[in-house]
């Protein structure tokens, strides 16, 4: 295979029959029907999730099925008896369904866009971002899959044949959040597919259709009836199910603190007959910060703080929600982020122009609006604070100032486009609020002491004199600390490894 190259995302603004493809394939969207998938049978779609759109929750965007917990038992029973067959399939195959479902993905670029700008409201350029990185992550794991395969050297033994071999595990439940619905899906899936497992695919509910596409490609590439189950459900309801499962293996989670802390204790249960500890990835929530020193490019900071913080409604785990701004550089850095942000074109990201799209549905609107209650309490509203009228659930960008370290707003992942600036008196000062949360995922220093930025200022993605959002798959394997997660590094070397374990075998000669 040729060596791994991330794959381009499309300039809609210089590439114009692009452009008309991207609009033909918004203007010709239908509405899908999306039946569950077990042992490589599709379900008739009885009780079922609508999926409706942030834009004006009147267009329905499909309608998905919903997994009973008879169902949900039944899936995991279908992975476990495909593990078998799955795991002995040759890691060149595996590969060369991976990459095909690469190709099938870009094949059907515009129809993916299309889906996650209706779905989860995306903007032209936010949708194209999240498919490349679906087929980055298909291209990226085929390679990593083959690297497995490969024995590491030992040291040798006299008298014997020594070797370690990774092997797979066995049924893998991944379960998914809607912020990056192909990209961490198609990701979850891929990855302990190319290392021989067998998985139980369960999106989140604001999200089922892109998972659906994603599911269609991956089977047509493909991947053989019952290894990959397309199962949505309510996690509420049917997820406590998937994750005690005596005969799930590994449970693989993104999401929030609440949900993934749930996950790592109960899983931590050893079932009924169940044999083995199951091992688990657990992504988490960001606070993320970024730290603008005093000799820092204050046009650059300002410009990657809005790109960081408003990018997707701010509903990212890499977004930036604290500005940290040493000394004299506050006033002009706060002064140049609000008139950028005031810039901004919130609107229907059906248009390409828009750049701020809907926060994802009424649950997350009413979350956001009560941190935005909570700020004005907090700090002084300099930007937005308002939803604007019509059917979607748009939110202007918000800024507060002079927000005090320990504030909720400074505290709390709010998950949405609201950022709070907070003035720090040196460097020291700054590296310390920053750190200073339970949350450890990405950031960004903006000045000229790199070095000591990137010793000190603790989280697992850090980015110097850039943007904290953009994480490429293979550049910049994505994963954090403390209460962000067990550091799983998506998109790196070290990803495929957590869906294996290794044997010695030692022979004596
Ligand atoms: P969420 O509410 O925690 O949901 C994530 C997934 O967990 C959904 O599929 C959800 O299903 C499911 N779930 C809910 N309750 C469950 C239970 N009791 N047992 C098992 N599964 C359950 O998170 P979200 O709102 O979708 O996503 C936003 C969060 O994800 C943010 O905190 C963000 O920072 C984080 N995130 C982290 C990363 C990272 O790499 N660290 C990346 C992206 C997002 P339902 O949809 O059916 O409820």
């Amino acid at each position: 295979m040729t060596p791994f190259r991330n794959e381009p995302i499309v300039d809609f603004a210089r590439d114009e029959s692009a452009r008309r493809a991207q609009a033909a394939a918004i203007e010709g969207f239908k509405a899908v029907e999306a039946p569950l998938v077990v042992d490589g049978r599709r379900l008739p779609l009885r009780d079922a999730i609508e999926s409706t759109s942030p834009i004006d929750p009147k267009i329905l965007v499909g309608r998905a099925g919903k997994a009973t917990a008879a169902q949900a038992r039944k899936a995991v029973e279908a992975a476990h008896a495909a593990f078998g067959r799955w795991s002995a399939v040759p890691p060149e195959e595996r590969a060369e369904i991976l990459v095909r479902a690469a190709a099938g993905m870009r094949a059907r670029r515009w129809e993916l866009n299309a889906t996650m700008i209706l779905e989860v409201g995306k903007t032209w350029t936010e949708a194209d971002a999240d498919t490349a990185e679906a087929i980055d992550f298909c291209e990226y794991y085929a390679r990593e899959g083959l690297r497995y395969a490969q024995d590491p050297p030992v040291t040798p033994v006299p008298g014997e044949r020594n070797r370690l071999r990774y092997v797979p595990m066995g049924a893998v439940v991944s379960i998914s959040p809607w912020n990056f619905p192909c990209a961490i899906l198609t990701g979850m899936a891929a990855g302990p597919l190319a290392a021989g497992n067998p998985v139980i695919m369960k999106p989140a509910s604001v999200s089922p259709i892109i998972a659906w596409k994603s599911f269609e490609i991956l089977e047509e590439a493909g991947v053989p009836p019952g290894v990959l189950q397309y199962l949505p459900c309510s996690g509420g309801e049917v997820g406590d199910l998937l994750v005690d499962h005596p005969l799930v293996r590994v449970v693989s989670f993104t999401g929030s603190k609440e949900i993934g802390t749930r996950i790592h204790e109960r899983a931590s249960r050893v079932g009924k007959g169940q044999r083995w500890l199951k091992r688990t990835v657990i992504e988490m929530g960001g606070k993320d910060a970024i730290v603008v020193d005093a000799d820092a490019d204050l046009e650059a900071a300002a410009a990657g703080i809005v790109a960081s913080a408003f990018g997707f409604q701010g509903q990212k785990c890499s977004a930036c929600s604290r500005a940290i701004v040493v000394g004299k550089a506050y006033r002009p850095v706060l002064d140049r982020v609000v008139a950028l942000t005031r810039a901004l074109r919130v609107g229907d990201p059906r248009d390409p122009a828009t750049q701020v799209g809907p926060v994802v549905d009424g649950r997350q609107l009413k979350k956001v609006s009560d941190y935005i209650r909570i700020g004005r309490r907090e700090g002084k509203l300099v930007a937005g604070g308002r939803r604007l009228d019509g059917p979607g659930y748009l939110l202007e960008p918000t800024i507060f100032a002079d927000v005090d370290p320990r504030a909720r707003i400074s505290q709390e992942e709010i998950f949405g486009p609201v950022l709070a600036f907070t003035r720090a008196k040196d460097f020291d000062d700054a590296l310390r609020i920053a750190n200073d949360t339970d949350y450890g995922l990405t950031g960004a220093y903006y000045g000229t002491r790199t070095a000591e930025a990137a010793e000190r200022f603790h989280v697992g993605n850090l980015y110097l004199n850039r943007k904290c959002t953009g994480a490429l798959v293979g550049g910049h394997p994505f994963g954090g600390f403390k209460m962000s997660g067990t550091n799983s590094k998506a998109g790196g070397p070290d990803y495929l490894r957590l869906f294996l374990e290794a044997k010695a075998i030692a022979e004596k000669v």
